[in-house]
């Protein structure tokens, strides 16, 4: 290692400062939003067996909801513009402009040159973890998630039930295409009910026992119309290991609701304004 300058200590000492303005964003009308969130008529259901993956679809203006059922279990959730499935979650944008774990207000973000919330948070019954004592939060957008290739990599083994790979089996089957040809659409995902952060000494990615319990749940607003894929990760709760089948692992459920009366004044969401030139 390099010996520090002498300035080394004024270097590091400046304050950081929030990269986005977040206030900037467009408004989100959550007391709006919450008064149709009242009244719901469900419209789907859809179960996600263990270290498998499902499909749902979700309309703009309607919401949908992840359950935790049986036990606790982590998810590893895709969205796609339902029309263009080109436009899809940004996971790494999301991170930046909200925080490395979302909760009710934040909005899932689409990747360039789309780039407009795709969902909304509209409620989470595990808004109370917060940050614990190691940096850990809930529903993370740091991971991307667990994939066949890594851990194969890591243990020259091949698993084929890893959540990319459940994802490829779900989004093949709704589009009845073979997995070649739709494995590029499956993207870093939200880590629903994931309890995730840091390490405070060498920042590594670390992940410990989730605390979602059946009865918990994530709720969204769909901003556009929305497909979406998630997977019961072979991890579970993702206390002990992942991208096996060590551990205990259990359902989860989607429910798609509309709401009786439209969200007052809401219009969805619109692309991002800018023309795409480029300085061209
Ligand atoms: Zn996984």
């Amino acid at each position: 290692m390099n010996t520090p300058p002498n300035d080394a200590a004024i270097r590091k000492g400046k304050p950081p400062l929030v990269c986005y303005k977040v206030e900037n964003l467009p408004f989100v009308d959550m007391p709006a939003i919450n008064d149709a969130r009242q009244h719901l008529e469900k419209t789907d259901e859809v179960i996600v067996a263990p270290r498998d993956a499902a499909t749902f679809s979700v309309p703009a203006g309607h919401f949908f909801r992840i359950n935790s059922v049986e036990g606790s279990q982590v998810g590893d959730l895709n969205l796609w513009n339902a029309n263009n499935l080109n436009e899809r979650f940004y996971s790494g944008k999301t991170r930046q402009l909200h925080a490395t774990h979302v909760s009710t207000g934040d909005r899932l973000w689409s990747n360039l040159p789309h780039l407009r919330p795709l969902a909304t948070i509209t409620h989470d019954t595990l808004d109370w973890y917060g940050w614990d004592k190691d940096g850990g939060g809930v529903h993370d957008v740091i991971g991307t998630r667990c994939d066949p290739y890594t851990n194969h990599n890591l243990t020259d083994a091949d698993y084929h039930y890893c959540c990319h790979s459940n994802l490829c089996r779900a989004l093949a089957d709704h589009l009845q295409k073979p997995i070649s040809e739709i494995e590029h659409h499956v993207h870093d995902v939200m880590n629903v009910f994931m309890c995730t952060g840091f390490t405070l000494d060498t920042h590594q990615y670390f992940m410990k026992a989730s605390p979602v319990r059946p009865g918990d749940y994530i709720e969204f607003l769909a901003d556009v119309d929305l497909l979406g894929a998630l997977s019961a990760c072979p991890g579970g709760d993702c206390g002990s290991s992942h991208s096996d089948d060590a551990t205990p692992c259990y359902p989860l459920k989607v429910e798609v609701f509309k709401p009786k009366q439209s969200i007052k004044g809401w219009i969805g969401t619109q692309l991002s304004g800018y023309d795409g030139s480029h300085g061209r």
